[in-house]
């Protein structure tokens, strides 16, 4: 019986290694990539419409190949979100984006109401332990829950919205920012501004992208900076790349834009050089 016992094991186990090789070569790749640090953080800067200074840097994620082959979200996060592995890069991301800002407050590099903005996936909020996790990785960098800054999809209220808002309403009573990414683009109602706690609307690209050219990007635009400030709100301009967009967005009073006529997502020493650079000024 012994005998047979290890040979039913034995097969068990090839099947194990069996299904194990059969799983898609970039699946493994992005265990690997893990493993060997190979993801990285780019940054780009929020800038204030009158004023231009900087109010916030959003971290974005990269998958550094080789030294010259960066790939973007578009290439490997779905099945990173798919694998579940999400959740430990995304806590990668966090604690790397709480670190680096804590460090800028240290050498008194940006300005003290800067904040960093990092992208959740569904995946993550809906763990049981998120706001603790979070919670952990301020006390950790030492980071000022105030200048960390939440951004979302409206996806994510697809999910389980009780206990998704009963995460980000114990956060944010720590002092952390909550903002809607993509705002505009998800199919929810209206209903969830009045019972989920958001700080910040952020409009979808795709609407800044035409503002001047299309009237009904227009109408949107001007419709979603009003009542993010009816609802007593900040409102972010995502994917302004050109003059005439902000300029649209100054006069329709939008808080902050972000886009390539300001920066593109930079690696880190390039980032640093922009800093210098806006400081110097
Ligand atoms: P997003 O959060 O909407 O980020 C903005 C995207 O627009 C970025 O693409 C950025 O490079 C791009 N962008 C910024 N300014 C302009 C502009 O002026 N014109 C145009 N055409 N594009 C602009 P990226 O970095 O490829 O990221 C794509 C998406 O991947 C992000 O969209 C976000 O949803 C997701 N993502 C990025 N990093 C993370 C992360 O750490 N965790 C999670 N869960 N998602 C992430
Ligand atoms: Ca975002
Ligand atoms: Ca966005
Ligand atoms: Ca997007």
């Amino acid at each position: 019986a012994k005998e047979r016992g290890r040979n039913k094991f034995e097969f068990y186990n090839d099947q194990l290694n069996f299904s194990y090789s059969n799983k898609t070569g970039l699946e493994q790749e992005l265990h690997l990539a893990y493993k060997n640090n190979e993801f990285e953080l780019f940054f780009q800067p929020q800038v204030a419409l009158e004023s231009g200074i900087m109010l916030a840097v959003e971290v974005l994620l990269r998958w550094r190949k080789s030294r010259d082959e960066v790939l973007p979200p578009a290439d490997f996060l779905s099945l990173l979100e798919d694998m579940g592995l999400i959740i430990q890069v995304g806590n990668w991301v966090l604690e790397q984006a709480c670190y680096y800002r804590e460090s800028w407050r240290q050498q008194g590099l940006i300005s003290d109401t800067c904040t960093i903005c990092v992208n959740l996936s569904a995946k993550q909020i809906i763990e049981p332990d998120f706001a603790d996790m979070v919670k952990y990785t301020l006390a950790q960098t030492k980071m000022p829950a105030h200048l960390l800054e939440l951004e979302i999809t409206e996806s994510i209220l697809l999910e389980d919205q009780d206990s998704v808002s009963e995460a980000l309403l114990e956060l944010q009573a720590l002092g952390i920012l909550v903002a809607i990414d993509d705002f505009g683009t998800g199919y929810s109602s209206f209903s969830y501004l009045k019972s989920f706690p958001v700080d910040i609307l952020k409009i979808d690209r795709s609407f800044v992208f035409d503002v001047c050219s299309d009237p009904d990007s227009a109408a949107i635009v001007t419709s979603i900076i009003n009542l993010a400030h009816d609802l007593g709100m900040q409102v972010v301009g995502e994917g302004v790349e050109d003059d005439y967009a902000l300029r649209y967005l100054i006069d329709h009073k939008c808080d902050r834009v972000q886009g390539y006529l300001f920066s593109k997502p930079l690696p880190y020493c390039e980032f640093m050089a922009y800093i210098e650079d806006q400081t110097a000024e």
